[in-house]
């Protein structure tokens, strides 16, 4: 089973640019006081399609495809 391609708008809900390598994410929230130091931060309930440079430039939670508690380790490019 595709987990894409249910949507049907292939943008990238940040900032509404190409599907470059559109990944669900949840948009995490940070605060930070005068001195930018980090006071608090809230992650989203609601998933999100990022693309490629929001998920380099924001903060966020990777979701995994297929829902939560899955147990399934994400796929891993990294071996070393
Ligand atoms: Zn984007």
């Amino acid at each position: 089973m595709a987990p894409t391609g249910g949507n049907g708008d292939d943008a990238c809900a940040n900032c509404g640019g190409p599907a470059d390598g559109l990944e669900q994410v949840r948009r995490v929230y940070m605060s930070v006081d005068s001195e930018g130091r980090l006071t608090a931060s809230e992650t989203m309930e609601i998933s999100e399609g990022w693309c490629l440079s929001c998920r380099a430039l924001y903060p966020h939670f990777p979701v995994a495809p297929g829902g939560p508690g899955a147990g399934d380790p994400p796929e891993a490019d990294q071996e070393s």
